[in-house]
This record gives structure tokens, C-alpha cells and sequence, in this order.
């Protein structure tokens, strides 16, 4: 059987709590829209729309081949796909808010709004930025040359004002950690193991999901 999984929602899944698995592959449960994700949603709308404005010329093949040269990629234009074979295919899809190449490194950044300040990111959201740059470098390293990958989350005001900015080299110990989430989500889809329970009533009492396991 062919699975498509948003990236997005497999980073939710493992980062936050397991049983999601169960409530949104298997159960066919739709997750509630949070105020958060209507905010956030508007701020990328916001983002693209200034994203346009900035004049731009294409890069040629040449350019994109040469880490040298500094690139600035437009907003939402660069989708991702990883497959992997595990009793079901599984297409674990994303698209990536913005990426630039700056001395020969590539950044995958992702913008987040928040009404508080936070002290870091969450576990769901390192795991979906490391998805992307996984995802980057199986889709276009053949195209675009860089010497490292960066993901950097960019924590904004309800105004989209830089709250603060989180940035980490998507190195070996990074995409370890990844498969090893690819296979333990994949295990609970097939049912081989059951799902991790967050655990905890503060989590159950922020989730959006109407779930019959909650604390
Ligand atoms: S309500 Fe609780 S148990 Fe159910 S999915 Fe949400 S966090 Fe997990």
C-alpha cells in the first residue's frame, strides 16, 4: 500500500505524542485548527507575499552548480519527498518554507509564530526540519552543490516580528536520530508496536485531537 505522510504530521506524531499515529492514519481522526495554526498560517501568506516583491533573476545551471555563488530560493517553491520501503511504501512529503545557499552552505529555514516567547524549539519541530533537509539533499544535491546543510527555526510574533532564531547543522547524528523516528513510526503503522503515550494531561489538554486516549 502506497502512505503519503505530510512531514509536518509525522514530526507531530513522534515529537509529541504517538497515538496520533493511531488517531489519524488508522482511526481517520482530522486534529481540530488550533489559534496557532491560523496565526501561523497567515504569517506565511504574509511572508510569501512580501517574498515576491524582491527582484530576482534565475540562476543558471552553472550557478547552481557552483557553492560559491550565494542564492536566495523563492518562498514555498521547494517541495520534498522521501521514500522508503517498509512492508507499505511510505512518501513522507513536506515543502520548505524558504532556503538560501550563503557561503556554500545551504539553510532550510522554517518560520513559527508564537504568542509567548520560547526558550527552544520543540522536538516536533527539529524532527520536521530534519526531514527537509534529509529531503533537500535526496532531491536536489544533484542540481544545487553546498558543502552543509543548516536548519534554522525562526520564532516570530503574532506581528512576524524575530522573536528569536534557532539554527543547527543537519549533520550524522541528526539524520541517525530521523531514521530511527522513520522506523519506529512506520512499526506502529504496520502495528507491529503500539504507540508511546505522551503521558501527560497538560499535553492531552493542549492536543487538538478528540482522542479516546486522552488523560
Ligand atoms: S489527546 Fe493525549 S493521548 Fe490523545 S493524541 Fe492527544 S496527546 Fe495523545
Amino acid at each position: 500500500m502506497f502512505v503519503a505522510v505530510p512531514m509536518s504530521k509525522f514530526a507531530e506524531c513522534m515529537g509529541y505524542c504517538q497515538v496520533q499515529i493511531i488517531n489519524y492514519f488508522h482511526l481517520g481522526i482530522k486534529p481540530g485548527i488550533t489559534e496557532a495554526a491560523r496565526a501561523g498560517s497567515e504569517l506565511h501568506q504574509k511572508l510569501e507575499k512580501l517574498d515576491k516583491l524582491i527582484p530576482r533573476v534565475k540562476a543558471t545551471r552553472d550557478e547552481l552548480a557552483d557553492p560559491r555563488v550565494d542564492l536566495d530560493i523563492p518562498r514555498e517553491s521547494l517541495k520534498v519527498k522521501i521514500l522508503r520501503s517498509n512492508k507499505n511504501v511510505f512518501a513522507y512529503l513536506g515543502r520548505i518554507d524558504k532556503a538560501i545557499r550563503k557561503s556554500g552552505d545551504v539553510y532550510i529555514i522554517d518560520d513559527r509564530v508564537s504568542k509567548a516567547a520560547k526558550s527552544g524549539p520543540f522536538q516536533s519541530k527539529i524532527l520536521q526540519l530534519s526531514c527537509y533537509c534529509e529531503g533537500f539533499s535526496r532531491n536536489y544535491a544533484g542540481l544545487l552543490k553546498f558543502n552543509s546543510i543548516i536548519f534554522q527555526i525562526v520564532q516570530r510574533d503574532l506581528d512576524g516580528n524575530i522573536a528569536s532564531n534557532y539554527a543547527q547543522k543537519y549533520d550524522r547524528k541528526r539524520k541517525r536520530f530521523l531514521l530511527e523516528n522513520f522506523r519506529t513510526f512506520e512499526k506502529i503503522y504496520n502495528k507491529e508496536i503500539a504507540p508511546e503515550h505522551c503521558g501527560s494531561a497538560a499535553k492531552c489538554g493542549a492536543c487538538s485531537y478528540g482522542c479516546g486516549f486522552r488523560l
